[in-house]
Formats: structure tokens, sequence, C-alpha cells
């Protein structure tokens, strides 16, 4: 599923949110560090979540704006 289709669906957020829990939970109860690398467009969606994530201590690092297929992109946009 593309990234489009995902935001369209609406589904990304719950999912996200609850992957995102999940390892809180279980990063919280292990007691280990994290880097949270996270894509700029789920910033953009889910910005009190990245407020999350650094309220309990995680490192946030970017993983660049969006998972894009590199066939599918213009070659402007590739460079
Ligand atoms: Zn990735």
């Amino acid at each position: 599923m593309l990234r489009g289709e995902i935001e369209e669906s609406g589904n990304y957020k719950l999912c996200v949110e609850r992957n995102v829990e999940k390892l809180l939970y279980l990063l919280g109860k292990t007691q280990q560090k994290g880097t949270f690398f996270v894509l700029e467009w789920i910033v953009k969606q889910l910005p009190l979540l990245i407020k999350r994530i650094h309220e309990h201590g995680y490192e946030i690092a970017s993983h660049g704006y969006a998972h894009e297929l590199v066939y599918l992109q213009k070659p402007h946009i590739f460079q």
C-alpha cells in the first residue's frame, strides 16, 4: 500500500498509534533506550504521538519525508 493510499484510508493513524504504544510499553517494561526514526508525513499527521515518544525519554530522528518508491518518482524528484 502506497503512502497516498494509506493516508486516504485513514487506517494508518490507528496502526501507527497502536504500534508506537506497544513499543513504548515494551521498551519501558524492559528499561531499554531507543531511537524512533519517524517519517515527516507521520510527524505532520500525528504530532502528539511524536511528543509522547519524546516525553517518554526516547530519541527522535528523521527517516525522511515518506517511503516513496523510486520507480514511481519523476527524475527531478529523485535527484
Ligand atoms: Zn523506512
